[in-house]
């Protein structure tokens, strides 16, 4: 069942734009259906080890997907991975919640806290990296199908001026998604 939901670029340069729409529309089909809108940024002041976060709004049906520095150090099957799995978390964010909501309030002792929520923190990370494998477009042997990618190592995204979109995605089924191996 198709659904629509409002993408937002933020913050890219013209020459990737349409690069990163391109690739958020390929997993448009994942998106659950109260997702009114999606917001994609491009966080140019972030550390070199981070890759790319997720802040889920469940009241006002919208995401924010932050692009960070470390993203453009990897290569093109890396970044679709990383993308899908932040996007998964879209999923996980829920029950993550609740369960720190439950630890923080029934767990009086400290240490016993630390260590469940650091558990909570594992499982929420394995289960979005699962959901994530299991929805990247892959060939028979299990490697992505990358969408060919102006994403290079020359940090483009740091050099040039950057610029925002907005588009409306009505989105087709996951069988209709273009790499999908027939
Ligand atoms: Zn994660």
């Amino acid at each position: 069942m198709s659904h629509i939901t409002k993408i937002h670029i933020w913050n890219f340069p013209k020459e990737i734009q349409e690069e990163i729409a391109r690739l958020v529309r390929r997993y448009a089909f994942y998106l659950p259906n109260w997702l009114h809108e999606l917001h994609v940024y491009n966080d140019q002041f972030s550390s070199e080890n981070a890759k790319a976060c997720i802040k889920i709004s469940h009241e006002y049906q919208q995401a924010l997907l932050v692009i960070k520095d470390g993203f453009w150090e990897q290569d093109p099957y890396e970044q679709e991975q990383y993308l899908v799995h932040e996007l998964s978390h879209i999923y996980t964010t829920e029950v993550h919640d609740f369960v720190g909501d439950i630890i923080s309030s029934c767990v009086k002792d400290d240490g016993l806290r630390t260590v469940l929520i650091e558990q909570r923190r594992k499982i929420n990370e394995r289960l979005a990296s699962t959901l994530a494998w299991a929805i990247t477009i892959r060939d028979k042997e299990g490697k992505i199908i990358p969408i060919e990618f102006l994403f290079h190592k020359n940090r483009i995204a740091q050099k040039n001026e950057c610029d925002s979109k907005i588009e409306l995605a009505d989105f087709p089924d996951r069988e209709q998604q273009e790499g999908i191996p027939s």
